[in-house]
């Protein structure tokens, strides 16, 4: 598990994991549903997908996608196992431990609340120009 701050530090440099944005989609259904209802959401999908130590389809388990926490978890490479070891140190082929899977909900939360804040000012910057 790593620092946030060195992560998501790390995470901004990696043209690929910085690519991903909440779509104006994904910010009304986090809007309306709230946040931690969300992160119940992907608590449930980290359990589902991540967690057991030979998740199903491992590489592939996270829709591009469809729930704002798919796109956290490419964002800051919680898609696949694969993903959680090079990036968080967190070894595949095991079980996660019940402190990895908060780690990983921490991870997510984080980008939900800076992706969230962005697209708030880019629609306030919309509504602006266009008043
Ligand atoms: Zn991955």
């Amino acid at each position: 598990m790593r620092n946030q701050d060195d992560l998501f530090a790390a995470l901004s440099k990696s043209t690929f994991r910085s690519r991903f944005r909440l779509g104006p989609k994904e910010h009304t259904y986090l809007e309306d549903k709230t946040l931690p209802v969300i992160l119940e959401h992907g608590r449930q999908f980290v359990l589902d997908r991540l967690a057991p130590a030979q998740p199903k389809n491992d590489g592939r388990q996270t829709p591009m996608r469809g729930h704002p926490v798919f796109i956290a978890q490419h964002a800051t490479a919680t898609c696949c196992r694969g993903c959680l070891s090079k990036w968080h140190g967190i070894e595949a082929g095991r079980e996660l431990s019940e402190g990895e899977v908060e780690y990983v909900l921490r991870v997510i939360e984080r980008w939900l609340v800076e992706g969230r804040n962005e697209e708030c000012r880019n629609q306030n910057e919309e509504r602006i120009k266009n008043e």
